[in-house]
């Protein structure tokens, strides 16, 4: 889909639905071959898996802190930019934090030199501090570590739900190879929906994604493999005593 047409490429990293990931560095090389600039949304990769956007060329990239950077709801999104191109962009959401000397009190909005000029302002206060506290976590490992983890846990999930629930129409849509897979393993079921809705109650938090998606998620900063085991068993009695069926589960909430 690429083309002499194209003028930003702006990709997700990690499928927010089948938890594949892009070759960064491949893509990236295409879209600067068509002339575009690439964009990455790390919304499922940052804290999750391992990001060199520096040596991958990326030109711009954005994400949150609430999923695998631990901020919780209502922390902040971050955009990041390359030294090469940090004076050549121009902010539109600027705000005080951005300016390079918001105390002078000039009539005209003067940028910061560098990476401040993409702060907003004011990001309440609180979910900075609670994103600070996410992040923290991180010094006490590395994102090697972290993805060494994370393979294990979702391999781990994938190799029982095929064992142990292999009477059960479960389709893996997210991919076996290490390289092209995120921090989430999702299969479908012709009743994801309601499967995912048992599951919850019985404290199994998955999410469901349209069309028939279970979503499994494995943050491997506190998943232990015990949980994936538990998971997996609940999983499996869901089915097998068709918990599912209830009326309850059927009924269609705002959030999924
Ligand atoms: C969660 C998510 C985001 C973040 O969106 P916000 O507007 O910051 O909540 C962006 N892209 C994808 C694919 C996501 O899953």
């Amino acid at each position: 889909a690429i083309d002499e047409n194209t003028a930003v490429a702006m990709i997700t990293h990690v499928n927010y639905r089948t938890g594949a990931m892009h070759d960064m560095a491949a893509l990236t090389r295409i879209i600067h071959q068509a002339g575009a600039l690439a964009v990455w949304d790390l919304a499922h990769s940052a804290g999750a898996v391992p990001v060199d956007l520096n040596s991958a060329g990326a030109d711009y990239a954005v994400g949150c802190t609430y999923k695998y950077l631990n901020g919780g709801p209502g922390s902040p999104a971050f955009i990041w930019v390359p030294k090469r191109l940090q004076n050549v962009f121009s902010q539109p959401l600027s705000g005080w934090w951005g300016h390079k000397k918001p105390f002078e009190m000039s009539p005209e909005y003067q940028p910061d030199d560098g990476i401040g000029r993409f702060l907003c302002g004011t990001q309440p206060i609180v979910s900075m501090s609670l994103v600070e506290c996410g992040l923290d976590v991180f010094g006490q490992t590395d994102m090697a570590t972290l993805r060494r983890k994370s393979l294990a846990l979702s391999d781990l999930f994938i190799e029982l739900v095929e064992t142990r629930c292999s009477e059960f129409p479960l389709q893996l849509v997210t991919p076996r190879a290490h390289a092209e897979r995120g921090s989430q393993a999702s299969f479908e079921h012709p009743h994801g929906y309601e499967v995912m809705q048992a599951l919850i109650a019985h404290n199994v938090i998955g999410d469901y994604r349209e069309p028939r998606i279970l979503r499994f998620g494995f943050t491997p900063l506190y998943t232990r493999y015990v949980d994936v085991w538990d998971a997996v068993e609940t999983l499996r009695d869901v089915l097998a005593t068709e918990a599912w069926r209830a009326p309850e589960f059927a009924e269609r909430g705002a959030v999924t």
